[in-house]
């Protein structure tokens, strides 16, 4: 495809069950492009949805051809719907976004001011949440810490995967194939030229969270094992103070039993210390595990998703280039 027929903008939207969501959606968007009045489209993943959402966006796809459908055969998740979308978009710039209008669609016109100012990623950072659970802020808030805390790569706070990357970035993002991925975090390890721009985070504009607890605990782990070591430092860390500790043990021990003091005599003493080591070797084993089963399902090579059918792609089923 040449560049005189490449569109400007891209805006990739993943889509798990948002019947309630998508004619909203289409509105916002079209409404704030229309103003903005660059060409663009609308790269819209079916994650697997059980409701209608496909079937909708197929109907928005005849009606509008900017709006274009990729739709998974299965819910393979959001990173890896954002992950086919970077893959699908032909944009010279490409926004990620919400489908649920937590991510206000009129971010998008500072965002391109932004990139025609020559920055090549732009992310939105959330200065306030309105109506999500005290419970939600405050692990959203615990996870940016703990991971800038744990991980090499600057990855900015409270900033979520809503950004704009410029084609070449996205190019660069589709020449990394691993399995479990946090894509705003390997959008930073990217490098380029990167600044953020603050917004409101809204409410959800209908229905409910896709993201339960059990969701965001793997993309934690995901984005803990994508970018850093320590969980597993930990063990020599721990092996290290807990050999110095049992080596001052055994001197008090053998002083006690020389001197003839009879304190150390008992077996729950023993039995304590071997279950709590046997609880510490199980916690590590564990953690070994978790980016052991990362590097194999990365060693299996299979397709990070499969696309059942795709509406409005002119070569369709593959994507571009
Ligand atoms: N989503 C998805 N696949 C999933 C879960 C979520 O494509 O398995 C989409 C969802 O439709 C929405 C976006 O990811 O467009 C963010 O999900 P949600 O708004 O439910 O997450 P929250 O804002 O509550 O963290
Ligand atoms: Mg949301």
């Amino acid at each position: 495809m040449t560049a005189q027929n490449r569109v400007t903008l891209s805006i990739i939207v993943p889509i798990f069950n948002e019947e309630l969501v998508i004619p909203e959606l289409y509105r916002r968007i079209t409404g704030v492009m229309d103003e903005i009045g660059v060409s663009w489209e609308m790269v819209c993943i079916n994650d697997g949805s059980r409701d209608r959402s496909a079937q909708m966006l197929a109907d928005l796809n005849r009606a509008d051809p900017r709006v274009k459908l990729v739709d998974f055969s299965r819910n393979f998740g959001h990173q890896l719907a954002i992950t086919a979308g970077l893959d699908y978009a032909d944009g010279d710039a490409v926004v990620i976004i919400d489908a649920d209008l937590q991510d206000p669609p009129e971010v998008i016109a500072e965002m391109l001011a932004r990139w025609r100012e020559g920055y090549e990623v732009v992310y939105a950072v959330r200065a306030d949440r309105q109506g999500e659970s005290f419970f939600k802020v405050w692990t959203a808030n615990a996870f940016y810490r703990l991971l800038r805390s744990i991980t090499e790569v600057d990855i900015p706070l409270d900033a979520g995967d809503f950004r704009l990357m410029d084609r070449q970035v996205v190019l660069t993002m589709r020449s990394l194939r691993e399995n479990h991925r946090f894509m705003r975090g390997l959008s930073s390890w990217v490098g380029y030229k990167q600044i953020g721009v603050e917004y409101q985070r809204a409410e959800r504009y209908a229905g409910e969270t896709k993201y339960p607890l059990r969701k965001m605990l793997r993309l934690t782990m995901d984005a803990i094992t994508s970018f850093s070591y320590v969980p597993l430092r930990m063990a020599t860390w721990f092996g290290f103070s807990l050999a110095a500790i049992s080596l001052l043990g055994i001197l008090v021990t053998v002083g006690l039993r020389l001197s003839g003091n009879s304190a150390f005599y008992g077996q729950a003493t023993t039995l304590v210390a071997v279950l709590f080591l046997g609880g510490i070797q199980l916690i590590f084993l564990g953690i070994l595990g978790e980016y052991l089963g990362r590097i194999y399902d990365d060693v299996k090579r299979r397709p990070l998703y499969i696309v059942a059918h795709t509406h409005g792609f002119e070569r369709p089923d593959s994507p571009q280039e």
